[in-house]
């Protein structure tokens, strides 16, 4: 009965804890962010770069979400990946330094196309029906290749507007960016799947 009690009260410890146990920023990561212009874009053919590009990310604490700094990170990483010397669909916290769950993606499945950002992300489905298609990575500029992925994706996320926790499915040429930038999360790189 006890221990039945203590087990209890510690996984009740542990659940309040879950909504936001994210590690907050260190002073490297403010300053990553707190930098004026286009992020460094990260690369394999670095050593020290490619240890961050093969680091499993963590979630952003909430709070961190509601502030100001979240909001310049957010308009500096679609800055970066749009920016001419770039010019890419999708870019994920690894690359520009971070190694935190945050990716900005151009959601070609809507109207005008927009870059989007989304943090604490997570793919939470993966569809059987799969496509091959060509990639490349900004962290990798030498390498183009095939790679199979799947048609459809269901992924979670913290919408930055209403901060609730959201379920979106997408299809199609997104769907397959969405895998390739949340694969970055993970430490994965597309050249992994080739
Ligand atoms: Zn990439």
């Amino acid at each position: 009965m006890r221990h039945g009690f203590v087990l209890a009260a510690l996984m009740a410890m542990v659940c309040s804890c879950i909504a936001d146990n994210a590690p907050r920023l260190s002073r490297a990561e403010k300053d990553i962010i707190d930098a004026e212009g286009i992020m460094r874009v990260l690369t394999v053919s670095d050593k020290e770069d490619s240890l961050v590009l093969r680091s499993k990310c963590s979630d952003f604490p909430v709070k961190i979400l509601r502030s100001e700094r979240f909001v310049r990170l957010a308009d500096r990483m679609i800055a970066t990946v749009t920016d001419s010397t770039q010019d890419g669909v999708g870019i994920a916290g690894p690359q520009v330094g971070l190694k935190r769950r945050v990716v900005a993606v151009q959601r070609f499945d809507k109207a005008g196309e927009p870059f989007e950002v989304y943090p604490n992300i997570r793919v939470e489905y993966l569809s059987d029906e799969k496509q091959t298609g060509p990639e490349g990575c900004l962290s990798i500029p030498e390498i183009h290749g095939e790679v199979e992925r799947s048609q459809t994706v269901v992924i979670s996320y913290v919408d930055i507007r209403t901060l609730e926790a959201v379920r979106d499915t997408v299809r199609g040429f997104t769907a397959v960016i969405f895998q390739h930038e949340t694969d970055h999360l993970d430490g994965i790189l597309f050249t992994d799947r080739m």
